[in-house]
């Protein structure tokens, strides 16, 4: 399954970057995590400050997968309302999960801050704005619902709005404590790490073949093309295309655009370079780099794979451009350098998939579906190391794959 087309951004703002070799003989291990992007890199990286005796397996390269075209926006705010959550799975357990989201940003400053490479992390307020007039009074009802559950959030009324934005909105909730990343940096320095410590990583080695444990207990036996590895867990990190091998029935693939502008001289329009997302569904969402660059995503569709069709991806991508460019019509000659599609999964209920395997021992998925994956994979990671570790985790009920 193709997870992207077009030109990426962020692996061209990394020069050097390590290989790791593919796999040429049997192996045996504690924990085997399968799929090098940010699910497993959080995972390897979690495990290794745990010296627990690790590989992780990659079929093609680490970090080639969805977290190239990740946008990197962090925002413990999700696709789903607190107010909507709160309808679905009851007020305390919806506002558990949301502050569990916004404390999974500050685990993951302190995890990024401990690293020996950059990945970009820097703190932002996000804006988040009634799309249309209809949209103003369920936006009321959110920012209610977070201050009364004491999230770090304010409402920007239209005058406050056009003071600090070269735009007109009809309602904002500004909020605190969110962030922006450059995700590719991410996986590759959390692999790196993660391998200095001891965590053995084997590149261009897919798994073919999962035999399962015969007693409780027992050990997994997976074919490589080069030789068998044994191992006693085994934690899927394998992406969007896990949801169709796993018969998942309520998630969803559906496309996703992105782009990214050539860097722009002059971004003081752009208060606090707060990360900016909208009511409306699907939603334009847009951040800026540290190079002083535009980065815009949005226009979903209910179509499984990235488009092959370079027409389609300029089209999309001039949209994109279109609606940065109302936004802010004062940054001039705006041109774009990146443009791509991309694999998007989600999940009917808005929540992740993080967890044990419904029926097998020791099997344990890791699928951050859904716009906050990075957030997510940040918790998964803890979660899946508890119920290794200790068999036991606090936060596992609600993104349980049989709840
Ligand atoms: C356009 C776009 C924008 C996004 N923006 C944001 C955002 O702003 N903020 C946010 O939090 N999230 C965002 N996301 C979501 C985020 O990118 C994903 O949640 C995250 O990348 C998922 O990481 P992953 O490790 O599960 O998947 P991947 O990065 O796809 O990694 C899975 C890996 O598993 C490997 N693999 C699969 N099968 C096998 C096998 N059999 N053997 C060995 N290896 C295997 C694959 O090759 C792949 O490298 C965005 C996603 C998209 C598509």
């Amino acid at each position: 399954m193709e997870l992207h087309s077009g030109s990426l951004y962020w692996p061209t703002t990394l020069k050097q970057y390590p290989e790791y070799p593919k796999l040429d003989q049997p192996a045996e291990c504690d924990v085997l995590i399968i799929g090098g992007g940010e699910a497993g890199a959080q995972m390897a990286h979690r495990l290794s400050l745990y010296n627990i005796d690790t590989i992780l397996v990659e079929k093609n390269t680490v970090a080639g997968g969805s977290s190239s075209a990740n946008t990197g926006l962090l925002q413990f705010a999700n696709d789903k309302m607190l107010t909507s959550f709160a309808k679905k799975l009851g007020e305390d357990k919806a506002v558990k999960f949301y502050k569990r989201c916004l404390k999974a940003i500050d685990d993951l400053e302190v995890y990024t801050r401990n690293l020996e490479f950059s990945s970009d992390f820097i703190r932002r307020k996000s804006l988040f704005y009634a799309s249309s007039r209809s949209d103003v009074k369920k936006l009321l009802k959110e920012y209610e619902m977070l201050r009364k559950h004491r999230f770090p959030v304010s409402l920007l009324q239209p005058h406050e709005i056009s003071t600090f934005f070269p735009f007109e909105k009809d309602l904002a909730i500004l909020s605190d404590l969110d962030a922006e990343i450059n995700p590719f940096k991410l996986v590759v320095a959390l692999i790196r790490e993660a391998h200095k410590n001891g965590v053995r990583v084997y590149e261009n080695t897919e798994v073919l073949g999962h035999e399962f444990a015969k007693d409780s207990g027992g050990t997994h036996t997976f074919r490589t093309p080069k030789g068998t590895i044994e191992a006693k867990h085994v934690i899927y990190c394998t992406g969007y295309a896990t949801a169709e091998f796993a018969n998942i029935k309520k998630a969803v693939n559906n496309r996703s655009y992105a782009i990214v502008t050539q860097p722009v001289k002059d971004l003081s329009s752009w208060h606090e370079r707060v990360l900016i997302w909208e009511t409306k569904q699907p939603y334009l969402y847009m951040r800026t780099t540290p190079d002083n660059r535009i980065v815009a995503g949005g226009l979903d569709e209910q179509i499984k794979d990235p488009t092959d069709d370079p027409g389609v991806l300029r089209e999309k991508g001039d949209e994109l451009l279109r609606l940065v460019r109302e936004h802010f019509p004062v940054i001039p000659d705006l041109a774009i350098a990146h443009e791509w599609s991309a694999t998007f999964g989600e999940s009917r209920d808005g929540l992740p998939f993080m967890g044990n395997h419904p029926k097998h021992e020791n099997v344990f998925f890791l699928l951050g579906y859904g716009g906050n994956g990075s957030v997510y994979c940040t918790i998964g990671a803890d979660i899946i190391k508890d119920l290794i570790l200790y068999g036991y985790s606090p936060d596992s009920a609600l993104t349980a794959l049989d709840r």
